[in-house]
């Protein structure tokens, strides 16, 4: 199918995105690997589409203040090159050859993937491990929302419709950082029937302040809260049961709820080992 006609505008400036996304039934662009499909399929149908490609400053990856801070417009291939994210954010390093495939990665962005909020997309649920924030700019100026309140419910987060995601920040890791990725896909690249995120502190022979990110499972990326207390504490077979509390997956088109609750498990397993066996 062809999408429905648009205008389109290149914007120069943030500055300029915001002022025409002030026009009705606007959206934005970046790597068009979401967008253009949904607009094919006619699921969405909007007057005008504003190209951000035009704006220079987002494709930027830098550390600053004990935190990295990557730019919306970084391509999934830039950051996966990224010497910077490898050693600062290597959970976002393991996620990224997860996401589709080359030709994808060549093209998506992380402010695309983090905006559009696939429940079952990889990079929200590492912003959510690691306590990240987004770097919003809107009509009033630019605010910082934490990952915890940003993901609201089925490809809806805290954007409003007037707004530019810029870039994202994530706590830069140090010795003590741990993080562990898995998930289950049908084939590499697509997406998954369920994954985990997962960030700690090495502290000892254990873990503190876990935070565990499973995607795929809900409809948004979710802590599992009663699991991370438990992980905490040493026992991996208490926080393997807490799932049961913490998790309550609806089916969808690849698997009902019992096999993703009985996979978030097995990842929760195969994670635990990857922070526990990362200890110094
Ligand atoms: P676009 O498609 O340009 O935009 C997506 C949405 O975000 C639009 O609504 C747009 O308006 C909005 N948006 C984009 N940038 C901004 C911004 N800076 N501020 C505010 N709003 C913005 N993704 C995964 O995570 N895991 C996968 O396994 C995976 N597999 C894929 C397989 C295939 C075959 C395809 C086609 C895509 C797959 N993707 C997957 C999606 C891919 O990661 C996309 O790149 C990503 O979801 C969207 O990024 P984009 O830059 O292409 O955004």
């Amino acid at each position: 199918m062809k999408p429905a006609p648009f205008a389109y505008a290149r914007a120069r400036s943030v500055a300029q995105a915001i002022e025409l996304l002030a026009h009705e039934e606007a959206r934005l662009l970046a790597g068009g690997q979401s967008l253009i499909a949904t607009l094919n399929m006619r699921l969405s149908a909007p007057r005008l589409l504003i190209d951000l490609n035009g704006i220079g400053g987002l494709d930027g990856i830098a550390r600053n203040d004990g935190w990295l801070e990557i730019g919306a417009l970084v391509r999934h291939a830039q950051a996966e090159r990224s010497a910077e994210i490898a050693r600062h954010a290597p959970l976002i390093a393991a996620a990224l050859p997860h996401i589709g495939h080359p030709a994808i990665r060549n093209r998506g962005t992380i402010g695309g993937s983090i905006a559009f909020a696939d429940p079952a997309a990889e990079l929200p649920a590492c912003l959510l491990a690691l306590g990240g924030e987004l770097v919003i700019a809107g009509p009033q100026g630019s605010r910082n929302v934490k990952a915890d309140d940003f993901f609201k419910g089925l490809f809806e987060t805290a954007l409003t419709p007037h707004d530019v995601l810029t870039a994202i920040r994530v706590p830069a890791a140090d010795a003590g950082t741990r993080s562990g990725f898995a998930e289950f896909a049908r084939r590499h690249g697509d997406y998954a029937i369920a994954g985990l995120a997962a960030a700690a502190r090495a502290d000892g022979k254990g873990l503190r302040d876990v935070r565990l990110a499973f995607f795929g499972v809900g409809a948004t990326p979710l802590r599992a809260r009663q699991a991370e207390t438990a992980l905490g504490g040493g026992d991996v077979a208490a926080a393997v049961k807490a799932l049961e509390q913490d998790l309550n997956p609806p089916d969808d088109v690849q698997a009902t709820g019992a096999v993703k609750k009985h996979l978030a498990g097995v990842l929760l397993q195969r994670v635990s080992r990857q922070l526990l066996e990362a200890r110094s």
